[in-house]
């Protein structure tokens, strides 16, 4: 048995205090990942900051149109949220495909951004695992990786980032705002995750003694052409073999005059390049320049064997959310 020793903070203050004087303290909100990985140990902190009274637990738009969303929000809240489902559509319904009701009840905003991956020699103690233990090597490697990353890969991990949330966030461009030792900082997301690198035990760009206090969504939601496509091993209660947040503006005869494409399951970040989007602009929505848009977006792809099918599943799912994207008006 480890023991723990547990904490409230009061405010933001004091969670950010907490966490620069108390030797290995994590954050705990509502613990869905956290506490999961600290009863197989992979995850062992010798004290838990309890931030759920922090505030930051509200939804609020700003004068500027846009949209802040508290860390302590739970996640069906905000996929809920009458802002979120009217003007982030998108953000919704990829936040509705992930876990279940119960987990969506408990998780929050923070907490979702910052779980851990689900690769599976990473919850095995028995296994090397760069991210669990630096330097002990990667069993996924050569082991089973179906579900593993084809993208952005290092030698020292292959692991996939699993929030649905951070995929479609990255789509809309959002911010992630944070709290440190005596001051603020806003970080866009597509800066906020990063790749594994000779480093894989870090999963994001936050600091050590900083603490997430919500996330803001930019005044374009692409709240008329939009698809969150989510491919699983089964339809509920499952991490995504590959994702695709696809968000259009369209001109009347369908010219395409913004595109946004963010894929999840394929790497340890969010997937996104805006250098492809660009090309898009100005052509019209059609299955031929998806399928060339998929190709660029895949360009420099990697399996490891077993997951070699995410390639071409990648692509075919790119040109399918475009697809529901363009139709989506139709069908709604
Ligand atoms: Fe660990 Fe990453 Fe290798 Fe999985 S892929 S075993 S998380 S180092």
């Amino acid at each position: 048995m480890n023991r723990i020793t547990y904490s409230r903070a009061q405010d933001v203050d004091d969670a950010v205090h907490q966490l620069g004087i108390i030797n290995n303290a994590k954050l705990i909100a509502g613990g869905t990942n956290l506490l999961d990985l600290m009863k197989i140990n992979v995850m062992q902190p010798d004290h838990l900051i309890d931030v759920n009274h922090i505030g930051f637990n509200t939804i609020t738009a700003e004068a500027n149109g846009w949209l802040n969303l508290g860390a302590m929000v739970t996640n069906a809240d905000t996929a809920y949220h009458e802002a979120v489902v009217r003007q982030y559509p998108l953000l919704s319904e990829a936040m509705l495909s992930a876990a279940s009701a119960q987990l969506r009840n408990m998780a929050t905003n923070g907490g979702n951004l910052m779980q851990r991956t689900r690769c599976y020699y990473f919850y095995d103690t028995a296994m090397p695992c760069n991210k669990r233990k630096p330097g002990s090597g990667c069993a996924a490697i050569d082991g089973f990786n179906r579900m593993h990353a084809i993208l952005g890969n290092s030698a020292q991990c292959i692991a996939v980032h699993p929030s649905d949330m951070a995929v479609a966030l990255t789509a809309l461009d959002a911010v992630v705002c944070v709290s440190g030792p005596g001051s603020a900082r806003e970080i866009p997301i597509t800066s906020f995750y990063r790749l594994p690198g000779e480093d894989p035990h870090i999963d994001n760009n936050l600091g050590p003694d900083e603490i997430i206090t919500g996330i803001k969504l930019p005044p374009s939601g692409f709240s008329k052409h939009y698809s969150y496509l989510k491919l699983r091993d089964r339809p509920s209660y499952a991490f995504a073999l590959v994702s695709v947040a696809a968000a259009l503006e369209l001109d009347t005869n369908h010219k395409i005059l913004k595109a946004r494409i963010a894929l999840g399951g394929v790497a340890h970040k969010p997937w996104r390049m805006p250098e492809v989007e660009v090309r898009l602009e100005g052509k019209l929505a059609a299955a031929d320049i998806f399928r060339e848009t998929a190709e660029m977006l895949l360009e420099g792809a990697q399996g490891y064997g077993h997951n070699n099918f995410k390639i071409e599943l990648a692509k075919r799912a790119i040109v399918r959310a475009l697809e529901q994207a363009v139709n989506k008006q139709a069908e709604s």
